[in-house]
């Protein structure tokens, strides 16, 4: 029996591991690499083994570094299953479209770019000199719908006619739907057959809604073997959802490599409890400058946090009430999803609110945005209030709209409460932010470049730490020593390679067996 590391590994996007046993093969997770565009298409494009041999898939958590390349798989002769929780086969249900829609809108973006130079640079050759902007402007019209809509048919046309190097998608949204059919789903803590003499069972992760820990028992030469891989793992205490499992049954216990994520390997978070006092005090200093809050967000999981903790503030009047909105038609999907899953809500979630007749999610303030109009709409509104809108990371999305109205004034905040990660506009709004701040606001606002154009900014930059869904240092030890696992031998994955490093140094001071595999590297399990 052995597990080959294919994604991951040494890094933290495009989750992929393959476990072989004499009978069969069974792959956890099919995740997507993320990053820069050109390396990360590279990444993804092929699988590593032959989709026809795998038994079947067993998913951690619904996140894209963790489900994005399933539609890859059942688009070629996969002949499994999908094994995972009910709410990640829910979440799944909009997330895999909706990757792949982004996809396909890339793609048909970069052959509209590519068609549209062509033809500018044919105009000019022509009479040896640049094109002009009324010929620019025809060109966009013969390539466009409307403004913002593109001729797709004809920008294909084209590429074809001029024999241009078109951009695929990885894969279109008709194959992420063909994908959802392949997916079963499970309660936790119930074993699943997923082969011969093979079962697994999902134990709670503390990371998102539905996400699991996964222990495969497997038998072989007439010997079991545990394998336990932990997909993400959750920080404890975190409001919604119940705290990573500490308590396994008993069968499960001897675990022979346990496969764990390291994302925050070396480093600490704010505590838990700082996190309302520190969105409390955001919203009221922003209230007493009659601004407006524009929060950043991812659209699964940390908007659904934060409306949790809005709705404990409002509920219990310690911050003034202004409007809520979630502008994120993926958001309010779900939402939804969340709302519809309290069966694994934590005890305080049932406390607070269902025992009470309430949904966590839902309150007087809060208003859900569908259509662009009402979006535009709200992007004009000149009352205090608060945007929650994807993307998290300022990357793409309606936030950048509410950015161009209400970055070059003072009032307003920009409030972070997830990682920025390098060469992304939300990273440097935070940066550049701080550093203006620092200065005592002296001098010119730093220019924030958004949709191709330049906002002085002047809005406030906050950020609050306590919000991240991924255990730090501490707290992966806390799992370690404190959950009844006897653990043989750990391989460490899903961590940037300092932190993966510092990891293992940490556990192997601790006295564990540790491995940081390589990238296809094959661990044999004994
Ligand atoms: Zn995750």
């Amino acid at each position: 029996m052995n597990v080959t590391f294919y994604g991951a590994v040494r890094e933290v996007t495009g989750s992929m591991h393959l476990l072989t046993t004499d009978y069969d093969r069974i792959l956890m997770d099919c995740g997507m690499f993320q990053g820069r565009r050109k390396e990360a298409a590279e990444k993804n494009r092929v699988l590593p083994f032959d989709p026809r041999v795998i038994t079947n898939v067993v998913l951690s958590h619904a996140h894209i570094d963790h489900s994005g390349r399933i539609p890859l798989l059942t688009s070629s002769d996969f002949a499994g299953r999908v094994i995972c929780t009910r709410p990640t086969a829910a979440a799944c249900d909009f997330l895999l479209p909706d990757s792949a829609h982004i996809q396909e809108s890339d793609a048909n973006y970069l052959n509209y770019k590519s068609v549209r130079s062509v033809l500018s640079q044919m105009k000019s050759s022509d009479r040896g000199k640049k094109s002009t902007k009324r010929e620019n402007r025809a060109i966009k019209k013969l390539l466009k719908k409307t403004r913002h809509d593109l001729d797709v048919e004809t920008i294909d046309h084209l590429i074809r006619k001029y024999r241009l190097e078109s951009v695929r998608p990885l894969y279109t949204v008709a194959d992420a739907e063909q994908a959802l059919t392949y997916f079963d789903n499970y309660p936790y803590r119930h074993p699943i057959s997923i082969g011969q003499e093979m079962t697994c069972t999902f134990y709670d992760a503390g990371h998102i809604l539905g996400s699991a820990i996964t222990v495969i028992r497997a038998q072989e030469n007439d010997r079991h073997y545990n394998i336990c891989y932990s997909g993400d793992i959750g920080r404890f205490d975190k409001p919604i959802i119940k705290d990573p499992t500490l308590d396994f049954v008993e069968e499960d216990c001897n675990i022979d490599l346990l496969i764990m994520e390291s994302t925050y390997g070396d480093r600490l978070h704010e505590p838990v409890q700082d996190l309302k006092p520190r969105l409390k005090e955001v919203l009221e200093d922003t209230y007493n400058r009659k601004g407006t809050v524009l929060i950043p967000s991812f659209a699964f999981g940390r908007t659904q946090e934060l409306l949790y903790v809005l709705h404990e503030l409002y509920d219990n009047n310690e911050v003034p009430r202004f409007p809520i909105y979630v502008d994120s038609p993926l958001a309010t999907k779900l939402t939804k999803v969340f709302g519809e899953h309290p069966e694994v809500y934590d005890e305080e979630t049932h406390d607070t609110f269902l025992e009470q007749g309430k949904n966590p999610f839902l309150f007087d303030q809060i208003h859900f945005i569908g259509s662009v109009e009402d979006s535009i709409a709200l992007n004009k509104e000149e009352k205090p209030h608060i945007v929650v809108a994807a993307s998290g990371m300022c990357e793409g999305g309606r936030i950048l709209h509410h950015l161009r109205y209400k970055i070059h004034n003072s009032r307003n905040t920009i409030l972070f409460v997830g990682y920025q990660a390098q060469h992304t506009l939300g990273r440097r709004l935070l940066e550049q932010g701080r550093e203006y701040e620092k200065s005592g606001r002296k001098g010119a606002p730093p220019l924030m470049k958004i949709l191709n154009k330049e906002y002085p900014l002047n809005a406030q930059v906050s950020d609050i730490g306590g919000f991240s869904a991924h255990a730090d240092k501490n707290e992966m030890l806390r799992f370690l020593k404190e959950s009844n696992l006897r653990i043989k031998k750990i391989a460490i994955v899903h961590g940037e390679e300092d932190q993966a490093l510092a990891l293992a140094e940490t556990l192997k001071s601790e006295g564990y067996s540790v491995i940081v595999p390589r990238k296809g590297e094959m661990v044999r399990v004994q």
